[in-house]
């Protein structure tokens, strides 16, 4: 099962729309140096915290 992060569930003021999926740990990587080089977020223990709490299982589109 893949992890999916949609940035339009993370609070921010650019309207991001990007929707990130893969190996939790992938989608973590790559929310983190989304979230820094596009929300201007520090890259803190805290902001990963954040983002793990924002993923949820990928829905299978043909299920
Ligand atoms: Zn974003």
């Amino acid at each position: 099962m893949r992890k999916v992060m949609d940035c339009r569930e993370y609070p921010s003021e650019s309207h991001c729309t990007l929707t990130i999926a893969g190996e939790e740990e992938e989608v973590l990587r790559a929310a983190t140096s989304h979230a820094v080089a596009v929300h201007g977020h520090e890259d803190t223990p805290e902001l990963r915290a954040s983002m793990r709490g924002l993923l949820t299982d990928e829905v299978p589109q043909n299920a």
